[in-house]
């Protein structure tokens, strides 16, 4: 059985106060939470940003279900490299996962696939896991290339890696236009994507291993529709921005498989 995972992207957003007291109210909901008392597996992973790693991860420390992700990581391993953080100074954090390939950083920070694979190489290497997001633009989808470009994405950034390797990796696919604006993927075009995708993976690495990694659904996933699109069977949970940065909606969101 597949592991389900709902990770909460906070971006550049909050305060290390605000941010701990998010962290306790979220807790403080769990606690009486059904999804608790479950036998299925479910990750719980908050990504503030870097320099809350620590005294969020501390909070956690005695936490069954939720663990701690930075957003990015650097390309590089150590030295000169003003203002960049290693995969190896978030694993001395306590951070378990490392977020790669963000579209905000692909567009913004002019992230290479090429980049993104070297990165995904220091995630690993320093025994954390990595969040791969893949997802095509609005010209992408509106032109019918969204599968050659998502396609792309995993073939350039995962493709290099051993069958060992592959199998640590969560694959995010967060549609850019979905991204903030509030406009979902529905779930029947959310499904025809992370089914292309398990395809991919599958038709490289062999469909045992498709079949066990998580391919989360991101972009505008909210309370409201969260179990619609959890209800896919090849979408294991959501890469949530927006609505991770109120404690009840991200629960809600928790509470919907
Ligand atoms: C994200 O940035 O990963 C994301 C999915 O954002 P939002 O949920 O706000 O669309």
């Amino acid at each position: 059985m597949r592991t389900k995972i709902v990770a909460g992207n906070w971006k550049m957003n909050k305060t290390l106060e605000e941010g701990v007291l998010l962290v306790k109210e979220i807790k403080q909901l769990l606690v009486s939470s059904p999804f608790t008392q479950s036998a299925e597996k479910y990750n719980i992973i908050i990504a503030p940003p870097f320099i809350h790693l620590k005294a969020i991860n501390d909070l956690l420390i005695d936490d069954p279900f939720i663990s701690i992700a930075a957003q990015n990581c650097s390309s590089e391993e150590k030295g000169a490299y003003t203002g960049e953080v290693s995969a190896q100074m978030i694993k001395s954090t306590g951070a378990k996962y490392i977020i790669i390939g963000h579209s905000e950083r692909r567009n913004y920070f002019n992230e290479s696939n090429a980049m993104l694979a070297k990165k995904i190489n220091l995630v690993l290497s320093n025994n954390l896991l990595p969040i791969y997001c893949c997802g095509e633009r609005l010209e992408e989808r509106n032109t019918n290339i969204y599968f050659d470009v998502v396609k792309k994405q995993i073939n350039d950034g995962l493709f290099h890696l051993s069958s060992l390797e592959i199998s640590k990796v969560i694959i995010a696919y967060e549609p850019v236009w979905a991204i903030g604006t509030g406009l979902n993927a529905t779930p029947q075009q959310a499904q025809e994507m992370h089914k292309f995708i398990r395809k991919v993976v599958s038709d490289k690495f062999g469909e045992q291993i498709a079949n066990s990694i998580s391919i989360l659904y991101g972009g505008s996933c909210n309370a409201k529709n969260a179990k619609e699109l959890f209800a896919n069977p090849d979408v294991d949970g959501g890469l949530i921005g927006g609505a991770s940065l109120i404690a009840s909606d991200f629960v809600k969101i928790i509470q919907s498989f």
